[in-house]
């Protein structure tokens, strides 16, 4: 394998970033929480989309203490938007056993750490160097395409082998003093100069030490296999109005996708489903109802990491009045802001909802 020069690779890496690293809030101070928080947030989110919700996170639950206590449905509404809700819930139950067995100190080692829920090796690596200062790495997909380029490492690195090789390598490089500062460099060197395309080469702090550019390959690394397309599913998404004028939503299942957020009634659809058997799959999941006419009113599309949802939106005019309870509830569409809705939701009530039920009203 192709050498680094630790010691004068360190310094490089070091120089340039404590000379220019960004303004982030959660590296005001060393608060393991907050460094914690502020990763589970960045895991597939820009840091300038994570920034306000960091902020608004941290002010309504500034401790362990206070998130271990909150309702989960107030903890999805802070998070709603940033998707990926399954991150929300792993946080707040790994800091229930923080508080309920480490006194509410998030632990310092890597076995402790890592045994809590949501925490894999590269959370673990970020919170022990950054908060704690020690010699773990921390290799998200940043570190391993930095990685691969100046190693000229050609092995896939969507495979875990790779990760665990390049975890070990840099074992040996990381300083003791500085780790924390160490793993930054190299994640922000990742973001902002060695970039996915067109990498800056000429103004990288490491260039010198880099065996992909002084072989010309730094565009062919890193070997990363295709990913399966997304597959497609298409849905009819119901808004249904009763008599009084309010909205029908559902809680969705504790588990799986999306869990426990609140939606409009989805049925899953085909290229010939029509308004007829739209309106005979709801009469038949919802006893009771009186359908007074539909309108097709919207398309929303939205993509998940492997699913991509095409959802129709019709808004439903029922005649009669409808109670509910439970995990379906019948809203005052003004109301429906106190509940965390996914994104492809949200995209709903600033549609559907807001022109067509609110603003027609009167
Ligand atoms: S020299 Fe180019 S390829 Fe090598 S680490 Fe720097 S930006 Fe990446």
């Amino acid at each position: 394998m192709k050498q680094i020069q630790t010691t004068a690779f360190q310094h490089d890496l070091l120089t340039w970033y404590q000379a220019d690293n960004r303004d982030l809030p959660w590296r005001k101070d060393q608060d393991p929480y907050k460094i914690w928080v502020s990763e589970i947030m960045l895991q597939q989110t820009r840091v300038e989309t994570v920034i306000p919700y960091f902020n608004r996170f941290i002010s309504l639950f500034p401790t362990p203490e206070a998130l271990a206590e909150a309702a989960e449905e107030d903890v999805l509404k802070v998070w709603e938007g940033l998707g990926y809700y399954s991150r929300a819930r792993n946080l707040q139950a790994a800091v229930k056993e923080v508080t309920a067995d480490y006194g509410g100190k998030v632990p310092d080692t890597e076995k402790e750490i890592r045994s809590l829920r949501g925490i894999g090796p590269y959370t673990a690596g970020a919170i022990l160097s950054i908060a704690y200062g020690k010699p773990v790495p921390a290799v998200d997909g940043n570190v391993m395409r930095v990685m691969s380029r100046l190693l000229t490492l050609y092995d896939d690195i969507a495979k875990p082998k790779a990760r665990i090789q390049i975890e070990n390598i840099l074992r040996d490089l990381i300083p003791t003093e500085d780790a924390g500062d160490f793993n930054q460099a190299l994640m922000e060197l990742g973001a902002t100069v060695c970039t996915p395309k067109n990498p800056q080469c000429l103004t990288c702090p490491v260039v010198s030490h880099c065996h992909a550019r002084a072989e010309g390959v730094e565009s062919l690394l890193p070997v990363k296999a295709k990913k399966k397309p997304p597959r497609t599913e298409r849905w009819q998404t119901t808004v249904i109005v009763d008599a009084d004028g309010r909205v029908l939503i559902q809680k969705r299942p504790e588990t799986g996708l999306l869990a426990n957020m609140w939606e409009f009634p989805m049925i899953e659809s085909d290229e010939q489903s029509g308004e007829e058997a739209l309106i005979d799959a709801l009469t038949k999941r919802y006893s009771g109802i009186a359908v007074d006419h539909v309108t097709h009113t919207q398309q929303v599309r939205h993509v998940f990491s492997h699913i991509v949802w095409e959802m129709d939106v019709f808004l439903v005019r029922l005649k009669n009045r409808v109670s509910l309870s439970g995990d379906e509830l019948m809203m005052p569409p003004e109301e429906l802001t106190y509940y965390p809705f996914s994104v492809s939701h949200q995209k709903i009530i600033d549609g559907t909802i807001a022109e067509e039920v609110i603003g027609k009203r009167s």
